[in-house]
């Protein structure tokens, strides 16, 4: 044996040492027979199939979780016959049955005529970092949630109505279709307060959050609490005839639930106040101008004897209508 091919053996079994001892898995897979010409012995301690079973490159294939199979093939197949390096993210399935997350690292090698050869790569074990990336994504999304749900009644927040106002307030100005708004307000809660304590309170306004969260609305229908004892629905699309239905609706609604409200002046049962108001919005109008009418409606509801919605359109010249008791 020359020094140089004593040199060139040492190495070889330096190198197959190193490839073996390290946390990556590394293959090779002989591109004319589609066949593995080798892949490390740490498979088997990551996935349970051993090394001998990794014989054809479909071995390979089938042991990819079926959502990603067909892509994560078509890519590597595509990105190989155009002699590019790639990776590709996927779970393998292992001999229990559970999925890993592996991430691929492939290199293409091409003979001297450019043909290619051989892939030979290295598989990655990112489980761990797969997982942190998916709690990072649900937590955002929680996150996401939160921000837009109110912390009490679990419906809409002020900040998602003012968000989907703005928006459906821009729709309005485009499409010229009216957009309606409904303030809603419980009758002297502050006595329901005084009489039933703090605690009952919170109970109420929860009962009429979910209340009317359960109303059948449209899927673009907002219903948010506004604040304190105060609701608000954007019905996008809506004329002040169908606007004033779903009022009553909602007044029907909330009678419908007989909470006791002993202490009320209107009734012994708790009701509510509406003002209802509908628009088709000129360039120089403003969503808060707006909802100041709607609330200016409201106060008229409550100083016309309560339970009751006060009504206007503002299509031109504002047109008033109200409700009867009942
Ligand atoms: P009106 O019929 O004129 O609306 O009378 P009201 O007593 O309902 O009106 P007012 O706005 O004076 O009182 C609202 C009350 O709602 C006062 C406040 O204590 C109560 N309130 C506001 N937010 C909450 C809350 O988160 N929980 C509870 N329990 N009460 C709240
Ligand atoms: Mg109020
Ligand atoms: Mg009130």
């Amino acid at each position: 044996m020359t020094d140089l091919n004593q040199a060139v053996e040492t190495d070889s079994a330096v190198y197959k040492t190193l490839l073996e001892s390290t946390k990556a898995i590394p293959w090779k897979i002989d591109w004319k027979t589609m066949t593995f010409a080798y892949i490390g012995p740490q498979i088997e301690s990551l996935l349970g199939w051993t090394q001998q079973s990794w014989i054809s490159a479909n071995d390979w294939a089938e042991r990819i979780h079926e959502d990603e199979r067909e892509t994560v093939v078509n890519f590597c197949i595509s990105q190989s016959q155009n002699g590019v390096d790639h990776e590709a993210d996927y779970r393998a399935l292992t001999k229990s049955g559970d999925y890993v997350w592996i991430r691929d690292v492939v290199h293409v090698v091409r003979n001297a005529a450019g043909e290619v050869e051989a892939l030979v790569g290295f598989m990655f074990d990112i489980s761990e970092r797969k997982k942190t990336e998916e709690q990072v994504l649900r937590l955002q999304k929680e996150l996401e949630e939160f921000s837009y749900k109110d912390g009490l009644t679990g419906i809409n927040n002020r900040r998602m109505f003012d968000s989907t106002l703005q928006i459906e307030w821009a729709n309005a100005q485009r499409t010229r279709k009216p957009l309606s708004l409904i303030l809603l307000d419980i009758d002297y809660f502050k006595q329901y307060n005084d009489h039933y304590g703090h605690i009952k309170g919170d109970d109420c306004l929860k009962r009429v959050g979910q209340a009317l969260q359960d109303l059948a609305v449209r899927p673009r229908d907002c219903i948010a609490r506004y604040g304190g004892e105060e609701f608000v629905l954007v019905l996008p699309e809506t004329d002040g005839q169908a606007a004033r239905q779903v009022a009553e609706r909602c007044r029907k609604l909330i009678h419908k639930q007989q909470i006791p409200h002993e202490h009320s002046n209107v009734a012994p049962l708790l009701t509510i106040s509406l003002g209802v108001g509908t628009i088709i919005p000129a360039v120089d109008d403003t969503p808060l101008s707006f909802i100041e009418a709607v609330d200016k409606l409201l106060y008229r509801a409550k100083q016309q004897g309560r339970d009751r919605h006060e009504q206007a359109t503002f299509l031109g010249e504002p047109q008033v209508g109200r409700s009867d008791q009942g």
